[in-house]
């Protein structure tokens, strides 16, 4: 396959911002590839060459890119720079670059999409002493022999902003549409909740069928999609949606981590499916020792302890580890962990997630001798909306942010990759009014004046709209920041930076800069007010008024464990401002 072929593709996928017509267009290059190409094509889609949990990433530090594309197109590193501060988008420089410059295609060769594929791989993992000028020399390679449209979506992908907008959801349907039939999504998604991995997906489904994908199983190794929760704000309420008869856990404040055990090997990854093993390796270790069995998966919070006091510490005390390959020792002597328990969906070769959840409970303490860094999470089976109240009040006083409610009907399966009402977070917060954070993605921002003058004065924050898989904004953010974040606020979002407005924003406001909907932050507000300048549920409560964050506060927390989709949702913010009228 010609990489020009997928490059036709992405223009067409950039000229509409209809998702319907996004999947015809996808489904319309699957039907037609090979199916030995599809797992690649759907990589490259998304702008990444691997799966969400491999190590390998694309994301040529901007600074080799530009040596790189000088080199390639044979001109001074100043003049790419002017280009690049002009246009601020690398794939728009390349290619006015290559419209320029290109004096010789005598000898240049088509790119097909395996050496496209192949080479950018390369550049993902060398490392180590001479890997620059591998991954330079590679890179021009490839520019050398691309047309200029070409040269724009190889320095999209090589410096980590394809951005097309193409949404999971969207290869999903585009996938089932092309294999199968639009109905059949479900089966699509069922695959992928359990493997994390769209591209096998996809080369299952197109060599298989749908019978393929039903022998797609988990495993040990493959990450699965977590199991998200509602909310719900009163014990009652709980009560009556779960049957009258609930598990209720203590809801630890802490960072969700996958166990994959296979004998001595452990591996554990985040909400976000990274690879968290090389920051925890006092977790791996006291999991091998309370590990009785062959191989596992397990599913637990794992929560900074205060050495002196035993008392559990607040989230941002672990955050700290992630991501962190020096200084693991002290790390671990500053920050202590436990982890505490709550799912089995893997034992010895049998699968549990169809399992209801007392079954699977019961596997988790026959395969876990506790220890004091492995526990389960504190867990109650209740009926009584008393014991609940009282069973809150005692997992705030340990520390815990409230509740999780978990059915154990028969029913109870665990739902990789959804949220759905078999788990209902019941927190502390709920009981006032807007004092619960939510977590915005920031969109735009907003030059400052007098003290902040050259720094960011406000980002313009939104929500995610799960229906429509767009963004929405709730509010200007300004108030929270301390002088250093303000300071780094340019730099840390420079790489999101785009040069209008990105096309699943929805937005009444002009901001001076846009951004990618990629960075989460935690912002608590005081009310939920109508505004007519913010779309956040638009039209939903008032026909000319959406939803908005009344005295909005950054709380400290950048939220990089969440993908911009994971942000609080449009309908989330929606009935939090129902319920606060209702009180
Ligand atoms: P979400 O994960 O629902 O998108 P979030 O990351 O803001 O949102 P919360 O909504 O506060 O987190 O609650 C869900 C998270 O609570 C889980 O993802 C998990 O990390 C954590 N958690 C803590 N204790 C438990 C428990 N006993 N059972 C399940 N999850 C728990």
């Amino acid at each position: 396959m010609l990489y020009k072929d997928l490059v036709r593709v992405y223009e067409a996928i950039e000229s509409t911002s209809s998702r319907l017509e996004m999947t015809e267009i996808l489904a319309g290059l699957f039907r037609s590839s090979d199916c030995a190409h599809i797992r690649r094509i759907v990589y490259l889609t998304q702008g990444t060459l691997v799966p969400e949990f491999y190590p390998e990433k694309l994301g040529l530090a901007d600074k080799l890119y530009l040596r790189t594309l000088a080199m390639a197109a044979g001109t001074k590193e100043s003049e790419v720079r002017q280009l690049w501060a002009k246009e601020g988008d690398p794939g728009t420089v390349t290619e006015r670059m290559f419209q320029s410059k290109r004096q010789t295609t005598l000898f240049s060769r088509p790119l097909t999409l395996d050496r496209v594929y192949d080479s950018l791989l390369k550049i993902a993992r060398s490392e180590g002493s001479g890997s620059q000028e591998l991954k330079m020399r590679l890179l021009a390679d490839l520019l050398h022999d691309a047309t200029p449209v070409e040269a724009r979506y190889l320095a999209r992908i090589a410096t980590g902003r394809m951005r097309l907008g193409v949404a999971t959801q969207t290869v999903l349907d585009s996938l089932a549409q092309a294999f199968a039939t639009k109905a059949d999504k479900p089966v699509v998604e069922r695959a992928f909740n359990v493997t994390s991995d769209l591209g096998m997906v996809g080369e299952v489904l197109c060599n298989e069928g749908l019978e393929g994908l039903d022998r797609l199983h988990v495993t040990v190794g493959n990450p699965l999609r977590a199991m998200l929760a509602e909310r719900l704000p009163s014990p009652e309420e709980i009560l009556e949606r779960m049957g009258g008869r609930a598990m209720f856990e203590y809801k630890y404040d802490g960072l969700r981590v996958q166990a994959h055990i296979d004998g001595e090997r452990i591996k554990l990854y985040s909400r976000r499916l990274e690879d968290l093993t090389g920051g925890f390796p006092d977790v791996v270790e006291s999991l091998r020792k309370a590990f009785r069995g062959k191989s596992a998966i397990v599913e637990g919070e794992c929560v900074p302890v205060d050495i002196n006091t035993g008392e559990l510490l607040p989230f941002q005390e672990v955050s700290h580890r992630r991501g962190r390959k020096h200084d693991i020792t002290a790390a671990m002597e500053e920050y202590p962990v436990r982890v505490h328990l709550f799912d089995c969906l893997y034992l010895d070769g049998e699968d549990l997630t169809e399992l209801p959840l007392p079954d699977r409970r019961t596997a988790l303490t026959r395969c876990i001798e506790v220890s004091e860094e492995v526990r389960f999470s504190e867990a109650r089976v209740l009926d009584d909306v008393e014991d609940v109240e009282r069973f809150f009040t005692e997992a705030l006083t340990a520390g815990c942010e409230g509740l999780m409610a978990k059915s154990i009907n028969d029913d109870s399966a665990y739902r990789a990759g959804a949220r759905g009402y078999q788990w209902i977070k019941y927190k502390r917060e709920y009981r006032s009014e807007m004092t619960d954070t939510v977590d915005l993605v920031v969109v735009g921002a907003f030059h400052g004046r007098g003290k902040r003058g050259g720094l960011y004065g406000a980002l313009l924050m939104a929500t995610y709209n799960s229906e429509t898989d767009r963004f929405e904004t709730a509010c200007k953010l300004g108030s929270g920041f301390d002088d250093a974040t303000l300071a780094a606020l340019p730099e840390m979002l420079d790489r999101y930076r785009l040069p209008q407005r990105h096309p699943r924003v929805d937005s009444r406001m002009s901001a001076d800069v846009w951004f990618e909907p990629a960075a989460v932050l935690e912002v608590l507000g005081a009310e939920l007010s109508l505004s007519p300048i913010h779309t956040c549920a638009f039209g939903k409560i008032r026909e000319d008024a959406g939803l908005a964050i009344r005295f909005p506060r950054f709380t400290g927390a950048f939220r990089d464990d969440k993908m911009p989709r994971d942000a609080t949702t449009t309908q989330e913010l929606l009935s939090m401002y129902e319920k606060q009228r209702k009180k």
